[in-house]
Protein backbone atom coordinates (compact mmCIF):
# COMPACT_ATOMS: atom_id res chain seq x y z
CA UNK A 1 0.00 0.00 0.00
CA UNK A 2 1.49 3.08 -0.96
CA UNK A 3 0.47 4.84 2.56
CA UNK A 4 2.30 8.47 1.52
CA UNK A 5 0.94 8.77 -1.64
CA UNK A 6 -2.48 8.44 -0.26
CA UNK A 7 -1.97 11.40 2.42
CA UNK A 8 -1.22 13.21 -0.47
CA UNK A 9 -4.20 12.41 -1.81
CA UNK A 10 -6.68 13.17 0.46
CA UNK A 11 -4.29 16.36 1.33
CA UNK A 12 -3.25 15.21 5.12
CA UNK A 13 -2.31 15.33 7.76
CA UNK A 14 -1.50 12.55 10.52
CA UNK A 15 -2.60 9.78 11.00
CA UNK A 16 -1.56 7.22 14.07
CA UNK A 17 -2.33 3.76 14.15
CA UNK A 18 -2.63 1.21 17.41
CA UNK A 19 -2.10 -2.46 17.67
CA UNK A 20 -3.12 -3.82 20.91
CA UNK A 21 -2.51 -7.80 20.90
CA UNK A 22 -3.91 -8.58 24.07
CA UNK A 23 -7.36 -6.90 23.16
CA UNK A 24 -7.13 -7.14 19.33
CA UNK A 25 -7.23 -3.89 19.49
CA UNK A 26 -6.27 -2.75 15.83
CA UNK A 27 -6.80 1.00 15.23
CA UNK A 28 -6.28 4.20 13.22
CA UNK A 29 -6.82 7.48 14.39
CA UNK A 30 -6.58 9.93 11.18
CA UNK A 31 -6.47 13.64 11.59
CA UNK A 32 -6.51 15.51 8.31
CA UNK A 33 -6.24 18.99 9.55
CA UNK A 34 -5.93 20.63 12.73
CA UNK A 35 -6.10 24.70 11.78
CA UNK A 36 -9.18 25.45 13.48
CA UNK A 37 -8.83 23.45 16.27
CA UNK A 38 -8.66 19.58 17.61
CA UNK A 39 -10.27 17.52 15.29
CA UNK A 40 -13.56 15.64 16.30
CA UNK A 41 -15.14 12.75 14.91
CA UNK A 42 -16.42 9.82 15.27
CA UNK A 43 -15.43 6.08 15.75
CA UNK A 44 -16.17 3.73 13.69
CA UNK A 45 -16.27 -0.09 14.35
CA UNK A 46 -17.28 -2.43 11.51
CA UNK A 47 -15.63 -5.37 9.74
CA UNK A 48 -13.29 -4.64 6.89
CA UNK A 49 -11.88 -6.33 4.07
CA UNK A 50 -8.04 -5.76 4.03
CA UNK A 51 -6.12 -2.72 6.41
CA UNK A 52 -6.33 -0.98 3.50
CA UNK A 53 -9.59 -0.61 3.07
CA UNK A 54 -9.95 0.73 6.86
CA UNK A 55 -7.18 3.18 6.10
CA UNK A 56 -8.98 4.69 3.19
CA UNK A 57 -12.01 4.88 5.22
CA UNK A 58 -10.40 6.54 8.09
CA UNK A 59 -8.89 9.07 5.67
CA UNK A 60 -11.69 9.79 3.56
CA UNK A 61 -14.28 10.20 6.62
CA UNK A 62 -11.85 12.56 8.55
CA UNK A 63 -11.10 14.81 5.20
CA UNK A 64 -15.17 15.24 5.54
CA UNK A 65 -15.03 16.12 9.19
CA UNK A 66 -12.78 19.05 8.37
CA UNK A 67 -15.26 20.21 5.98
CA UNK A 68 -18.49 20.01 7.79
CA UNK A 69 -16.99 21.71 11.32
CA UNK A 70 -15.14 24.34 9.19
CA UNK A 71 -18.40 25.76 7.85
CA UNK A 72 -20.78 25.36 10.74
CA UNK A 73 -17.93 27.68 12.50
CA UNK A 74 -16.87 25.44 15.05
CA UNK A 75 -12.88 25.71 16.39
CA UNK A 76 -12.60 21.81 15.50
CA UNK A 77 -10.07 20.08 12.88
CA UNK A 78 -11.68 17.03 11.41
CA UNK A 79 -10.51 13.45 12.71
CA UNK A 80 -12.17 10.33 12.47
CA UNK A 81 -11.21 6.79 14.11
CA UNK A 82 -11.73 3.19 12.29
CA UNK A 83 -11.43 0.30 14.83
CA UNK A 84 -11.18 -2.76 12.85
CA UNK A 85 -13.71 -5.14 14.04
CA UNK A 86 -12.25 -8.66 15.20
CA UNK A 87 -13.28 -11.82 13.31
CA UNK A 88 -13.16 -13.92 16.35
CA UNK A 89 -14.42 -13.44 19.79
CA UNK A 90 -13.33 -10.31 21.75
CA UNK A 91 -13.52 -8.67 25.14
CA UNK A 92 -15.62 -5.29 24.26
CA UNK A 93 -14.88 -3.81 27.38
CA UNK A 94 -11.42 -4.14 27.26
CA UNK A 95 -10.94 -3.43 23.26
CA UNK A 96 -12.41 -0.13 24.09
CA UNK A 97 -10.39 0.48 27.46
CA UNK A 98 -7.29 0.04 25.49
CA UNK A 99 -8.62 2.04 22.56
CA UNK A 100 -9.48 5.10 25.46
CA UNK A 101 -5.83 4.72 26.07
CA UNK A 102 -4.59 5.18 22.31
CA UNK A 103 -7.01 8.21 22.68
CA UNK A 104 -5.67 9.52 25.80
CA UNK A 105 -2.21 9.10 24.12
CA UNK A 106 -2.67 11.79 21.42
CA UNK A 107 -3.09 14.72 24.18
CA UNK A 108 -6.47 16.01 23.23
CA UNK A 109 -4.95 16.32 19.92
CA UNK A 110 -8.21 14.59 18.44
CA UNK A 111 -11.56 13.87 20.48
CA UNK A 112 -13.54 10.62 19.30
CA UNK A 113 -17.27 10.11 19.52
CA UNK A 114 -19.83 7.51 17.96
CA UNK A 115 -20.39 6.39 14.77
CA UNK A 116 -21.45 3.41 12.93
CA UNK A 117 -21.00 0.20 15.10
CA UNK A 118 -20.37 2.28 18.26
CA UNK A 119 -22.38 3.40 20.68
CA UNK A 120 -23.10 5.56 23.88
CA UNK A 121 -21.66 2.02 26.12
CA UNK A 122 -18.71 2.00 24.33
CA UNK A 123 -17.88 5.49 24.77
CA UNK A 124 -19.14 5.48 28.51
CA UNK A 125 -16.01 2.70 28.54
CA UNK A 126 -13.52 5.13 26.59
CA UNK A 127 -14.61 7.79 29.21
CA UNK A 128 -12.95 5.74 31.95
CA UNK A 129 -9.75 6.24 30.50
CA UNK A 130 -9.36 9.69 28.92
CA UNK A 131 -12.05 12.82 28.75
CA UNK A 132 -10.92 12.83 25.35
CA UNK A 133 -14.41 11.78 24.40
CA UNK A 134 -17.99 13.00 23.26
CA UNK A 135 -21.01 11.39 22.96
CA UNK A 136 -21.63 10.31 26.69
CA UNK A 137 -24.29 9.76 29.09
CA UNK A 138 -25.96 13.01 29.71
CA UNK A 139 -25.67 12.08 33.55
CA UNK A 140 -22.03 12.19 32.32
CA UNK A 141 -22.32 15.35 30.62
CA UNK A 142 -23.11 14.85 27.65
CA UNK A 143 -24.70 16.12 24.77
CA UNK A 144 -27.40 12.94 24.12
CA UNK A 145 -29.16 11.81 20.78
CA UNK A 146 -27.80 14.06 18.35
CA UNK A 147 -30.25 13.10 15.67
CA UNK A 148 -32.95 16.22 16.94
CA UNK A 149 -30.19 18.64 16.41
CA UNK A 150 -29.34 17.35 12.48
CA UNK A 151 -32.81 17.57 11.98
CA UNK A 152 -33.09 21.08 13.34
CA UNK A 153 -30.00 22.14 11.20
CA UNK A 154 -32.11 20.83 8.11
CA UNK A 155 -35.20 22.73 8.79
CA UNK A 156 -33.08 25.47 9.01
CA UNK A 157 -31.32 24.62 5.79
CA UNK A 158 -34.67 24.23 3.73
CA UNK A 159 -36.37 27.44 5.02
CA UNK A 160 -33.06 29.47 3.71
CA UNK A 161 -33.40 27.16 0.27
CA UNK A 162 -37.44 27.81 0.14
CA UNK A 163 -36.45 31.13 0.81
CA UNK A 164 -34.08 31.32 -1.76
CA UNK A 165 -35.59 29.69 -4.59
CA UNK A 166 -38.52 30.10 -4.12
CA UNK A 167 -39.28 33.76 -1.99
CA UNK A 168 -41.25 32.45 0.38
CA UNK A 169 -40.69 33.47 4.16
CA UNK A 170 -41.72 30.29 6.22
CA UNK A 171 -42.74 26.99 5.20
CA UNK A 172 -46.56 26.67 5.53
CA UNK A 173 -47.63 24.97 2.27
CA UNK A 174 -44.46 24.02 1.36
CA UNK A 175 -44.58 19.87 0.26
CA UNK A 176 -41.70 18.32 1.25
CA UNK A 177 -40.99 14.16 0.45
CA UNK A 178 -38.79 12.64 2.93
CA UNK A 179 -36.89 9.98 2.33
CA UNK A 180 -35.73 7.98 4.94
CA UNK A 181 -37.98 8.42 8.77
CA UNK A 182 -35.19 7.23 10.59
CA UNK A 183 -33.37 9.09 13.50
CA UNK A 184 -33.49 12.48 11.37
CA UNK A 185 -35.86 11.63 9.08
CA UNK A 186 -38.57 11.71 11.69
CA UNK A 187 -37.32 14.65 13.62
CA UNK A 188 -37.50 16.61 10.28
CA UNK A 189 -40.85 15.67 9.57
CA UNK A 190 -41.98 17.09 13.20
CA UNK A 191 -40.13 19.83 12.88
CA UNK A 192 -41.79 20.64 9.13
CA UNK A 193 -45.18 19.54 10.09
CA UNK A 194 -45.14 22.03 13.15
CA UNK A 195 -43.60 24.43 10.82
CA UNK A 196 -46.94 23.79 8.38
CA UNK A 197 -45.41 21.83 5.71
CA UNK A 198 -46.95 19.31 3.52
CA UNK A 199 -45.72 15.68 3.68
CA UNK A 200 -44.82 12.79 1.33
CA UNK A 201 -42.53 9.80 2.98
CA UNK A 202 -41.19 6.90 2.10
CA UNK A 203 -39.35 3.88 4.15
CA UNK A 204 -37.74 0.57 3.65
CA UNK A 205 -39.66 0.07 7.11
CA UNK A 206 -43.84 0.38 6.08
CA UNK A 207 -44.11 1.03 10.24
CA UNK A 208 -41.82 3.91 10.71
CA UNK A 209 -43.93 5.56 6.98
CA UNK A 210 -47.11 4.95 9.04
CA UNK A 211 -46.50 6.45 12.16
CA UNK A 212 -45.32 9.78 9.94
CA UNK A 213 -48.96 9.68 8.48
CA UNK A 214 -50.40 8.66 12.17
CA UNK A 215 -48.44 11.73 13.47
CA UNK A 216 -47.79 14.30 10.91
CA UNK A 217 -50.56 13.47 8.27
CA UNK A 218 -47.71 12.39 5.24
CA UNK A 219 -48.96 10.79 2.60
CA UNK A 220 -46.96 7.67 1.62
CA UNK A 221 -45.18 7.11 -1.42
CA UNK A 222 -43.65 4.07 -3.17
CA UNK A 223 -39.74 3.92 -2.11
CA UNK A 224 -38.99 3.84 -6.13
CA UNK A 225 -41.14 6.89 -6.11
CA UNK A 226 -40.17 9.46 -3.64
CA UNK A 227 -37.79 10.80 -5.84
CA UNK A 228 -40.14 11.30 -8.04
CA UNK A 229 -42.77 13.26 -6.42
CA UNK A 230 -43.78 16.46 -7.91
CA UNK A 231 -43.53 18.85 -4.78
CA UNK A 232 -41.04 22.20 -3.37
CA UNK A 233 -38.39 20.34 -1.76
CA UNK A 234 -36.70 16.39 -2.13
CA UNK A 235 -35.07 15.64 1.27
CA UNK A 236 -32.75 12.45 1.37
CA UNK A 237 -32.20 11.31 5.04
CA UNK A 238 -31.67 7.57 4.53
CA UNK A 239 -28.71 6.34 2.79
CA UNK A 240 -25.82 8.43 0.56
CA UNK A 241 -26.18 8.23 -3.06
CA UNK A 242 -29.40 8.91 -3.98
CA UNK A 243 -28.50 11.76 -6.28
CA UNK A 244 -27.66 9.34 -8.80
CA UNK A 245 -27.96 8.85 -12.80
CA UNK A 246 -31.41 7.11 -12.09
CA UNK A 247 -32.71 9.46 -10.16
CA UNK A 248 -31.33 13.03 -11.29
CA UNK A 249 -33.53 13.31 -14.49
CA UNK A 250 -36.88 12.29 -12.85
CA UNK A 251 -36.57 14.77 -10.12
CA UNK A 252 -39.67 17.19 -9.95
CA UNK A 253 -38.59 19.50 -6.75
CA UNK A 254 -36.57 22.28 -7.71
CA UNK A 255 -35.09 22.07 -4.45
CA UNK A 256 -32.94 19.02 -2.46
CA UNK A 257 -32.00 19.41 1.19
CA UNK A 258 -32.03 16.72 3.49
CA UNK A 259 -30.22 15.06 5.91
CA UNK A 260 -28.07 11.77 4.52
CA UNK A 261 -24.43 12.11 3.89
CA UNK A 262 -22.29 11.71 0.27
CA UNK A 263 -26.10 12.34 -1.28
CA UNK A 264 -24.17 13.20 -4.86
CA UNK A 265 -23.13 9.82 -6.22
CA UNK A 266 -20.35 11.39 -7.73
CA UNK A 267 -19.39 14.98 -7.85
CA UNK A 268 -20.66 15.23 -11.04
CA UNK A 269 -24.54 14.63 -10.40
CA UNK A 270 -23.85 18.17 -7.96
CA UNK A 271 -23.40 19.80 -11.95
CA UNK A 272 -26.50 17.60 -12.72
CA UNK A 273 -28.43 19.40 -10.83
CA UNK A 274 -26.78 23.28 -11.31
CA UNK A 275 -27.76 22.61 -14.74
CA UNK A 276 -31.30 21.73 -14.64
CA UNK A 277 -31.50 24.90 -12.04
CA UNK A 278 -32.47 22.62 -9.18
CA UNK A 279 -30.64 24.20 -6.04
CA UNK A 280 -28.71 21.36 -4.05
CA UNK A 281 -27.76 22.33 -0.06
CA UNK A 282 -24.38 20.55 0.06
CA UNK A 283 -24.95 17.68 2.56
CA UNK A 284 -22.12 18.66 5.29
CA UNK A 285 -23.40 21.86 5.60
CA UNK A 286 -27.07 21.28 5.77
CA UNK A 287 -26.64 18.46 8.03
CA UNK A 288 -24.20 19.63 10.30
CA UNK A 289 -26.21 20.36 13.59
CA UNK A 290 -25.58 17.08 15.43
CA UNK A 291 -21.70 17.76 15.15
CA UNK A 292 -22.44 21.18 16.68
CA UNK A 293 -24.16 19.39 19.27
CA UNK A 294 -21.56 17.15 20.34
CA UNK A 295 -18.98 19.66 19.98
CA UNK A 296 -20.44 22.07 22.49
CA UNK A 297 -20.15 19.04 24.92
CA UNK A 298 -16.04 19.44 24.51
CA UNK A 299 -16.58 22.65 25.83
CA UNK A 300 -19.57 22.04 28.32
CA UNK A 301 -22.78 21.12 27.47
CA UNK A 302 -25.76 23.71 26.71
CA UNK A 303 -28.35 22.35 24.51
CA UNK A 304 -29.36 26.47 24.39
CA UNK A 305 -25.96 27.31 22.90
CA UNK A 306 -26.03 24.20 20.65
CA UNK A 307 -29.01 25.19 19.37
CA UNK A 308 -28.55 28.91 18.92
CA UNK A 309 -25.74 27.29 16.45
CA UNK A 310 -27.32 25.22 14.75
CA UNK A 311 -29.85 27.70 13.60
CA UNK A 312 -26.85 29.63 11.88
CA UNK A 313 -27.52 26.98 9.72
CA UNK A 314 -29.65 28.78 7.98
CA UNK A 315 -26.87 31.70 6.96
CA UNK A 316 -24.84 29.24 5.60
CA UNK A 317 -26.78 27.75 3.56
CA UNK A 318 -28.21 31.22 2.13
CA UNK A 319 -24.52 31.78 1.40
CA UNK A 320 -24.05 28.96 -0.56
CA UNK A 321 -27.32 29.74 -2.74
CA UNK A 322 -26.33 33.34 -3.07
CA UNK A 323 -22.88 32.79 -4.10
CA UNK A 324 -23.86 30.19 -6.58
CA UNK A 325 -25.75 32.09 -8.04
CA UNK A 326 -23.12 34.92 -8.55
CA UNK A 327 -20.39 32.71 -9.72
CA UNK A 328 -22.84 30.80 -11.61
CA UNK A 329 -20.98 27.74 -9.79
CA UNK A 330 -22.52 24.25 -8.18
CA UNK A 331 -23.52 24.99 -5.02
CA UNK A 332 -21.32 21.85 -3.58
CA UNK A 333 -18.07 23.46 -5.39
CA UNK A 334 -19.01 26.56 -3.56
CA UNK A 335 -19.26 24.85 -0.28
CA UNK A 336 -15.99 23.29 -0.47
CA UNK A 337 -14.41 26.93 -1.63
CA UNK A 338 -15.96 28.61 1.58
CA UNK A 339 -14.05 25.65 3.18
CA UNK A 340 -10.97 26.41 1.95
CA UNK A 341 -10.84 30.12 2.72
CA UNK A 342 -11.47 29.37 6.23
CA UNK A 343 -8.73 27.21 6.66
CA UNK A 344 -6.26 29.31 4.43
CA UNK A 345 -7.46 32.15 7.04
CA UNK A 346 -6.51 29.89 9.99
CA UNK A 347 -3.39 29.45 8.68
CA UNK A 348 -2.59 33.04 8.55
CA UNK A 349 -3.46 33.47 11.88
P1 LIG B 1 -31.41 5.84 10.44
O1 LIG B 1 -30.78 4.55 10.08
O2 LIG B 1 -32.04 6.02 11.74
O3 LIG B 1 -32.51 6.23 9.33
C1 LIG B 1 -32.39 5.94 7.98
C2 LIG B 1 -33.76 5.48 7.52
O4 LIG B 1 -33.75 5.30 6.12
C3 LIG B 1 -34.20 4.15 8.13
O5 LIG B 1 -35.50 4.30 8.69
C4 LIG B 1 -34.20 3.20 6.94
O6 LIG B 1 -35.22 2.20 7.06
C5 LIG B 1 -34.49 4.14 5.81
N1 LIG B 1 -34.05 3.70 4.48
C6 LIG B 1 -32.95 2.98 4.14
N2 LIG B 1 -32.90 2.82 2.80
C7 LIG B 1 -33.97 3.46 2.30
C8 LIG B 1 -34.48 3.65 0.99
N3 LIG B 1 -33.85 3.16 -0.07
N4 LIG B 1 -35.62 4.36 0.83
C9 LIG B 1 -36.27 4.88 1.91
N5 LIG B 1 -35.84 4.70 3.18
C10 LIG B 1 -34.70 4.01 3.36
O7 LIG B 1 -30.25 6.94 10.19
P2 LIG B 1 -30.26 8.45 10.67
O8 LIG B 1 -29.42 8.58 11.88
O9 LIG B 1 -31.63 8.98 10.63
O10 LIG B 1 -29.40 9.12 9.49
C11 LIG B 1 -29.98 9.32 8.21
C12 LIG B 1 -28.92 9.89 7.28
O11 LIG B 1 -28.46 11.14 7.80
C13 LIG B 1 -27.68 9.04 7.11
O12 LIG B 1 -27.19 9.21 5.80
C14 LIG B 1 -26.70 9.63 8.11
O13 LIG B 1 -25.37 9.39 7.73
C15 LIG B 1 -27.05 11.09 7.98
N6 LIG B 1 -26.71 11.88 9.17
C16 LIG B 1 -27.23 11.56 10.37
C17 LIG B 1 -26.91 12.32 11.48
C18 LIG B 1 -27.51 12.03 12.83
O14 LIG B 1 -27.49 12.93 13.71
N7 LIG B 1 -28.08 10.87 13.05
C19 LIG B 1 -26.03 13.42 11.35
C20 LIG B 1 -25.54 13.74 10.09
C21 LIG B 1 -25.87 12.95 9.00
Amino acid sequence: MDVFGKLSTYDFGEVHFCLDKATQLKAIVAIHDSRLGPALGGCRFIEYDTDEAAYIDALRLARGMTYKAALAGLAHGGGKSVIIRPKSRFDRVALFRAFGQFIENLRGHYITAEDSGTGLEDMEIVRTVTKHVTGIDPSHGGSGDPSPFTALGVRRGIEACVKFKLGKNDLRGVHVAVQGVGHVGYHLCKELHQAGAKLTVADVDPHKSERANREFGAAIAPLDKIAHVECDVFAPCALGAGINDETVPHLRAPIVAGAANNQLAEPRHGNDLHARGILYAPDYAINAGGLVNVAQEVIGYDAKAARERTLKIYDTIYEICDRSRKLDAPTYKVADIMVEEKLAAAARK
